[in-house]
């Protein structure tokens, strides 16, 4: 099934989760910019070194910086396969970049899904959140906790807080979402792509939701 979609929320409000629903049951080619950045930080790279001082204090990585790096990864991307933008685009410079990507490799967005949670629903949600170091699989420590005590199932790391999910930082993000990130919503609404969605139900509610808006 080929999807072409971009999931906007605040951090926190769920879209990372919905993001992988949808691509198990569509396939779609899932693309985040938050891992990949993540993982260039991991790996060291000089992508890695220029991102990690705007990641760690919760701020947004430079248009230029993200253009860019979306612009080489969109390549791989055809109508067949489908994808589910997960971060990206972030601010109004951005969409606009990936309009005029979008258009010179023939591609038509199918609909952008806005997952909206309150600023209190989110601090709630990542005061518990825990991160492996080595592969970025997340827990929470209420809600979703690792088999073994503080240890990654997957690899067996300690598990630590993401110096973004710090409650100061989670906040600071907020903010940026506001400003930077919101005008989105009314940019894609003039363009009749925009389908809102009630991020404060639970998971598999909230997939359904997508889903029917998604006419799947
Ligand atoms: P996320 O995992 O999507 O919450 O992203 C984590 C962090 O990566 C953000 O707080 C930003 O610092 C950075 N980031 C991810 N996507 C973007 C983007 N499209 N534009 C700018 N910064 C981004």
């Amino acid at each position: 099934m080929s999807i072409k979609i971009i999931l906007i929320g605040a951090p926190g409000s769920g879209k990372g989760t919905q993001a992988k629903k949808l691509k198990d049951m569509t396939g779609c080619l899932h693309i985040a910019t938050g891992d990949i950045l993540r993982e260039a930080i991991r790996s060291n790279s000089e992508l890695g070194i220029k991102a990690k001082d705007y990641i760690d204090n919760g701020k947004l990585v430079p248009d230029n910086i993200i253009i860019d790096m979306m612009k080489e990864k969109l390549q791989s991307i055809n109508s067949i396969t489908g994808f589910i933008l997960d971060g990206f685009p972030r601010t109004i410079p951005q969409a606009k970049s990936l309009d005029n990507i979008l258009e010179e490799i023939g591609i038509k967005l199918d609909k952008v899904v806005y997952i909206d949670v309150s600023l209190d629903e989110i601090v709630k949600r990542m005061a518990g959140r825990l991160t492996c170091p080595t592969c970025g699989k997340s827990y929470h420590k209420i809600f979703n906790k690792p088999k073994q005590d503080n240890l990654c199932d997957v690899d067996g790391a300690e598990l630590i807080v993401r110096e973004d999910d710090k409650t100061e930082v989670v906040i600071g993000r907020y903010n940026t979402f506001e400003s930077q990130t919101e005008p989105l919503i009314e940019y894609y609404d003039k363009n009749k792509m925009l389908a809102s969605i009630d991020g404060e139900k639970d998971i598999d509610e909230i997939f359904t939701n997508i889903v029917n808006k998604l006419k799947l």
